[in-house]
């Protein structure tokens, strides 16, 4: 374990909004660069291992498509008034939503999804390395393990489909293989007679975010990074030409800063547009439940983490606390932020997954959670820094991909910041892209 970096000439003071995968991260690479760092939440330090970054479904899966793929528009708006839709979207007269969901349509093809894949798989092929020191260097037991996972496919004509999502990933450089349903049961006792088999996605990892996300807020003060939390950020200060000096808080302090790096996930909107940038961005709330497995009698536990192809729910073991678990989490509902659950969508959960799998349906769940993935209309993050703010950064915008993705970008944000060529290309990526 490390103790607190040196100082060096060009030190600076960064401010960082926002202690999720993404902000927690960057943190811990800018301290590690000798800044001083403050990170500020404002929520409590429990809740924060409850936001998206721990309530997540812990699949760390590089090659995932973005949301912008070629039909996916046209299948959303068709399931626009399905409250059990697996992509539900909240019909409303709000001029942003409109906006959002035509640049988003706009962006629904294949070039783009070309453009996108290029990056996000940059990303992708660097950030479990970048993951993995964390946790070695900070002793994180999260569960995590890189055993890839499984597209679960239950009816036979949708082999070929998932056959065919796994070959276009090929030319990015990732593994995979096909397994039919005897030799999956065989290897996996936990799936029914009823699935036809799965595609293996052998490079990706999984693990249990809640204690990874809890595990780096608990390593942040040994680098000396200051963590704030109950510290909402409710404005910025700026110079004439618009640098931004300083934020300040809900309680009326203001925190001098050299530089802000945003990442306040679906939250970064708002307040990036007080400071004159917009990042059109929509959270798309989906669900979890987490179950305990019993000691006694226990149904087969899967073991690794996996996709159910037809219902998309996501399935992911966990040990947390000596206690064997499982979670399920999934389904996409855009509408405004704060709504009342839609319990039909909780329940979906369980309807798209019983007969995938042995025994579920003798397991109580334990807890259940909502959180929002915050969604670009491009489909894609922003991160880089704002030229109409100078001093101002953006982090954020990873939509399903932020547990993936964020120890990466967080190493990217620390070497923008220290003026350095970040480790992939962010060109792509400008938080000024919008307008
Ligand atoms: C059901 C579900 C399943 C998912 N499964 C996966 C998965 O398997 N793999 C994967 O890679 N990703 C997954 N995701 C996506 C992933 O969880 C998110 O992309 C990621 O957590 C976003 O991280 P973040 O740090 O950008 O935002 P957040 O985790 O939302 O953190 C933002 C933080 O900013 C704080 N904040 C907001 N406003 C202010 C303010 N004014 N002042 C101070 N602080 C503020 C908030 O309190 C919050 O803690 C899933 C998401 C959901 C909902």
């Amino acid at each position: 374990m490390a103790g607190p970096s040196a100082r060096t000439a060009n030190s600076r003071h960064v401010v960082v909004i926002g202690a999720g995968i993404v902000g927690a991260s960057t943190a811990w690479h800018l301290a590690r660069k000798g800044h001083r760092v403050t990170l500020l939440d404002r929520e409590p330090p429990r809740a924060l291992t409850d936001g998206a970054s721990g309530g997540n479904a812990g699949l760390l899966s590089i090659g995932h498509y973005p949301l912008t793929r070629p039909g996916v528009s046209m299948r959303g708006l068709k399931w626009m008034f399905s409250r059990t839709a697996p992509l539900y979207i909240k019909p409303r007269l709000d001029r942003e939503l409109v906006s959002w969901l035509w640049n988003f349509h706009l962006h629904c093809n294949k070039r783009h999804l070309d453009r996108c894949m290029q990056v996000l798989c940059a990303m992708g092929w660097q950030t479990l390395e970048v993951l993995e020191g964390m946790l070695e260097e900070e002793s994180i037991a999260c569960d995590y393990a890189r055993d890839g996972w499984l597209d679960v496919v239950m009816k036979l004509e949708n082999m070929a489909a998932a056959e065919h999502e796994a070959r276009s990933l090929e030319p990015f450089g990732y593994k995979w293989e096909r397994i039919d349903g005897d030799e999956l049961r065989r290897r996996d006792p936990c799936f029914t007679r009823d699935v036809a088999g799965a595609i293996h996605m052998k490079d990706s990892a999984h693990c249990a975010p809640n204690d990874l996300i809890a595990g780096l807020l608990r390593a942040l003060p040994r680098h000396g990074v200051e963590t704030r939390f109950d510290a909402e950020v409710r404005s910025f200060r700026r110079t004439r030409s618009g640098a931004v000096t300083a934020v300040d808080l809900a309680n009326g302090e203001s925190i001098g800063a050299d530089a802000v790096v945003l990442a306040a996930g679906v939250w970064s909107d708002a307040l990036g547009r007080l400071a004159g940038v917009k990042i059109p961005m929509q959270g798309a709330r989906g669900y979890h439940l987490q179950f305990d497995y019993p000691a006694d009698n226990p149904p087969p536990l899967p073991s690794t983490g996996m996709v159910l192809h037809e219902t998309f729910v996501a399935i992911t073991p966990m040990r947390r606390e000596g206690k064997q678990q499982l979670r399920l989490a999934g389904t996409l509902e855009i509408g405004p932020l704060g709504q009342p659950w839609m319990r039909e969508r909780l329940e979906m959960l369980v309807k798209g997954s019983v007969s995938y799998l042995e025994g579920l349906d003798r397991l109580k769940p334990t807890s259940e959670w909502a959180g929002y993935r915050p969604c670009t209309s491009d489909g894609m993050p922003a991160i880089g820094g704002v030229r109409s703010a100078p001093g101002l950064y953006v982090a954020t915008g990873h939509a399903m991909m932020g547990m993936t993705l964020g120890p990466v970008t967080g190493k990217a944000m620390a070497e923008i910041v220290s003026g350095e060529k970040p480790c992939f290309d962010v060109a792509m990526l400008d938080p000024s892209r919008f307008g």
